[in-house]
């Protein structure tokens, strides 16, 4: 084996060039451990039919794993779509714990028996029509068939709500912990955790959960599954969390606490924010500036009735004593924690 990176390019999952070239004439990256081929065969496809073909145990067993992924991402009334539906029993089985909308795509002859157990079955994406209509996707041993698997997940990606989440699977490397190479002809990638997460990351999602071990069949024992969802534009985020910060305190609030806490989790925001004062209970600080904002005592009689958020997880209780012997209610006192402990 040697490096040699200009004549097989670069990695298409980190994008690094210390690629190798293997004998069987697979490219392997030495940064995050992903092999692909260039040349593979797709368009027999269509004329395939029971490509899900195994014993009724095993594709039971399968099912039953991957459901144990899907549940907790169903709610009444979303729309999913599963890119390689097959014959669409896993979207039977799901159609059965919800109510929900199944679209499957199968290009191959199974999309005629999908049809009679889902919602829709098509044959291709029509991505004009399909813009951000899903609440989740679903890709199960998908993305190693695909030569130009990053251009399809920015595709997936756009046929998402920006609240969707996108659940694939692919082998672990080989399929099984004990070899080396995947000799499967069809397979065009054999991802690792670190280049399925990079691949993804690129492509314009977070990873939320990666886990292995995940059974396909009885020779793919090891499958890599990820829950990912279409990362949030920094404006998104912030504006979810000013609302967080206006549900707690209104348009108008004290700041309690100028420490690193407040560096950390107000300051930033602090344009945005409307803070009627900053106070410390460290004299030697006040008079200091800190996000535009003059760090002062707490003055009960102008601040009378305004909301206190205490912006330090550590010396919450003192000073929210301190305020209490001052004549503050508890009801208007509020912690960081109430803001970003929230979960949704
Ligand atoms: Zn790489």
């Amino acid at each position: 084996m040697s490096y040699s990176a200009h004549d097989v390019g670069s990695c298409p999952c980190c994008l690094g060039d210390r690629i190798s070239l293997m004998e069987n004439a697979d490219h392997a990256c030495a940064v995050c451990g992903h092999r692909w081929r260039r040349a593979h065969p797709l368009s027999h496809y269509e004329t395939q039919q029971g490509r899900n073909e195994l014993p009724a145990g095993d594709i039971e067993r399968k099912i039953i794993d991957r459901m144990t992924s899907i549940d907790p991402l169903l709610r009444n009334g979303i729309r999913i779509l599963e890119i390689g539906c097959a014959e669409g029993l896993l979207g039977e089985r799901v159609k059965r714990e919800a109510a929900v909308h199944y679209t499957g795509l199968e290009v191959s002859a199974d999309a005629k028996a999908a049809r009679s157990r889902l919602d829709h079955v098509v044959q291709a994406i029509d991505s004009q029509q399909f813009t951000a209509a899903f609440d989740l996707i679903l890709a199960f041993h998908v993305l190693e068939h695909l030569a130009n698997a990053e251009s399809e997940l920015v595709e997936w990606n756009h046929l998402l709500k920006p609240t969707g989440r996108l659940l694939l699977e692919t082998p672990n490397g080989a399929g099984h912990s004990l070899l080396e190479n995947d000799g499967n002809p069809e397979h065009a990638h054999q991802f690792t955790p670190a280049s399925l997460s990079l691949l993804v990351w690129r492509a314009g999602f977070d990873t939320i959960t990666l886990t292995n071990s995940h059974f396909e069949s009885p020779v793919y024992t090891d499958s890599l599954r990820l829950l990912a969802a279409p990362k949030q534009q920094t404006s998104v985020r912030r504006e979810k969390l000013l609302m967080r910060f206006a549900t707690k305190l209104g348009e108008n609030f004290v700041v309690y606490g100028a420490g690193g806490d407040f560096m950390t989790y107000v300051a930033p925001l602090s344009p945005w924010l409307n803070i009627a004062a900053l106070c410390d209970t460290n004299t030697a600080r006040r008079g200091q500036r800190l996000a535009g904002l003059e760090i002062t005592a707490y003055d009960p009689a102008s601040l009378r009735g305004l909301p206190i958020l205490i912006s330090t997880t550590r010396h919450r209780r003192e000073i929210t004593n301190l305020l209490i012997q001052q004549g503050i209610s508890i009801e208007q006192i509020v912690g960081l924690e109430d803001i970003f402990g929230l979960v949704e």
